[in-house]
């Protein structure tokens, strides 16, 4: 059992080697090390071998000027002409005839040959006539004897004082130059591998310190968590493809602050919104209980609590919509929708709460072709956020405008008042979910900062575009384009500015 286990582990510890990068690198050294050792083993050998090759021919060459040289054949009697005192003449011949020599006729009849030729098979008149004929001088060929062994052998002809042409053979056995290559291989084999394991320890070693680096930006990003992600990979200053990488996860890591640090303020938000219209339950009921006696001031309790009851349940939806937009669950049925009623008719809804703040509320609908592939909820959601931020953010007395025109392709709904305005630095974050502006002058009604959220993501998904313009103090302008159902597909992908922490 206990074995059982070992290999388990065993097989478990080689597999995450395998997989590990360092291990990985390093057998990329050596395969490229081996594929280079075994290619230069392979010229080498071959050039080594037509080297011998050509020494070998070189020395049968000069044994052949030799034989040429010392040999007189009369009668077809072969005559060895060279002075017997002389060692060096005298060791030249013996080498000849005690080498790989053959001499024959015309005809193919043997008339002398060396010991060593007697394994050889002899030449056949077939073979021999064509040199004969051409009074070719040097032609080679190979012979196997009886033992296997192989010979190269130089063919020609030798003329006698008559003119008389005959046939000789000069060799040598081709065993040398194989036993030669055959040292050559072991040794090479022997280099190649030992240079192979210095490739892969050189590789190891390599790839360990190539990879130091990135161990300690893995070290730093597992010291990272949801409450310590101000923590920074301090850059190598290399500017390198790993400098690059750290660049990356910093930047990661502070978009993830970021949004770590708009959840924990907006569960905040959402634990304080939710706490006041409870509280005020809580209080109406306990002071029904302890005071209340006729039905009327019961009814008056229970009427002021379905109100909170209320805003809590908006609250409530609110966060819904959001977390269904976030994970796509809202299926858009989209149609053609003339947006000029639309709009008109969510304006004309607007102005009793604006009669009672007492702003007035100017519209310039009239618009032909301001037709949108759209979803109707949608879209009047869209408008109806924009027109209620209007009237939540502008001042007594102040003015809200709508207007609906028709652009080239596109259809604009310009919603614009003059309001608290929105001060520079807050411009470019009203789209983040849950971003608010807080001011005093503002009205002491608050949404959760959803609301923009929404209507930015509502105009991406129906490929539009969403401007704001804004002074402080003085009223902000918001400009949705949408495509004109009549216009043809959009050019090019949509442009939204949502910010860093827009909705998908
Ligand atoms: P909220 O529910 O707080 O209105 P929104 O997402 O609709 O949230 O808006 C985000 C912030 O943008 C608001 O808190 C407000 O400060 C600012 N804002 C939006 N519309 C206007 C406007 N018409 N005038 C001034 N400020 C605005």
């Amino acid at each position: 059992m206990r074995w059982v286990m070992k290999r388990a582990r065993f097989y478990r510890q080689s597999r995450r080697l395998a997989r590990s990068l360092r291990f990985r690198l390093a057998m990329s050294y050596a395969i490229f090390f081996a594929i280079l050792v075994v290619a230069v083993g392979l010229i080498l050998r071959a050039m080594l071998g037509a080297s011998l090759d050509r020494e070998m021919r070189a020395v049968i060459d000069e044994e052949w000027a030799a034989a040429k040289g010392y040999m007189r054949i009369e009668n077809y009697r072969p005559e060895w002409a060279y002075d017997r005192a002389d060692p060096e003449e005298s060791l030249i011949v013996n080498q000849i005839k005690g080498g790989v020599y053959l001499l024959m006729d015309a005809n193919a009849k043997a008339l002398e040959f060396s010991e060593t030729y007697k394994g050889i098979p002899l030449s056949t008149q077939a073979e021999i006539a064509p040199i004969i004929k051409s009074r070719s001088n040097r032609v080679w060929m190979y012979k196997t004897d009886e033992d296997g062994v192989r010979y190269l052998l130089r063919q020609g002809v030798m003329i006698d004082r008559n003119q008389q042409p005959y046939y000789m053979v000069i060799g040598k056995p081709v065993s040398d130059i194989e036993a030669t290559l055959n040292r050559f291989n072991s040794y090479y084999l022997m280099v190649a591998v030992g240079a192979i394991l210095v490739g892969l320890i050189l590789g190891w070693l390599v790839a360990g310190r190539a990879l130091i680096p990135l161990n300690s930006v893995a070290q730093a990003a597992q010291e990272i968590k949801g409450s310590n992600l101000k923590v920074r990979i301090p850059l190598r200053g290399a500017g390198d493809e790993l400098d690059r990488l750290i660049g990356a996860f910093n930047d990661m890591t502070t978009r993830l602050d970021n949004s770590f640090e708009q959840i924990r303020q907006f569960s905040t938000d959402v634990s304080h919104e939710l706490r006041t219209p409870l509280t005020a339950i809580r209080g109406q009921l306990e002071v029904a209980l302890l005071t209340g006696k006729t039905v009327d001031e019961y009814r008056d309790v229970v009427v002021d609590a379905l109100q909170d009851v209320e805003l809590l349940s908006n609250i409530v939806r609110a966060l819904l919509q959001l977390s269904q937009a976030e994970s796509g669950q809202l299926v858009l049925q989209v149609a053609p929708i003339d947006l000029a009623p639309v709009v008109a008719d969510i304006a004309e809804q607007f102005e009793i709460p604006a009669e009672d703040q007492k702003l007035t509320i100017e519209t310039a609908i009239e618009c032909e072709g301001c037709v949108v592939n759209a979803d109707r909820l949608q879209i009047g959601r869209l408008v109806t956020n924009l027109i209620s931020n209007s009237v939540k953010y502008t001042p007594n007395g102040g003015r809200v405008r709508v207007e609906l025109k028709r652009h080239e392709d596109l259809v604009q709904l310009i919603v614009s008042d003059s309001g608290v305005g929105i001060a520079a630095d807050h411009l470019p974050h009203i789209f983040d979910r849950f971003y608010r502006v807080r001011k005093m002058q503002t009205k002491s009604v608050q949404g959760l900062g959803l609301g923009l959220s929404f209507v930015a993501w509502i105009v991406q998904v129906h490929g539009g575009k969403i401007d704001v313009e804004s002074v402080e103090g003085k009223g902000t302008t918001f400009t949705v384009s949408l495509p004109a159902a009549d216009a043809g597909p959009p050019e090019c992908e949509p442009e939204l500015d949502l910010g860093a922490t827009a909705l998908p």
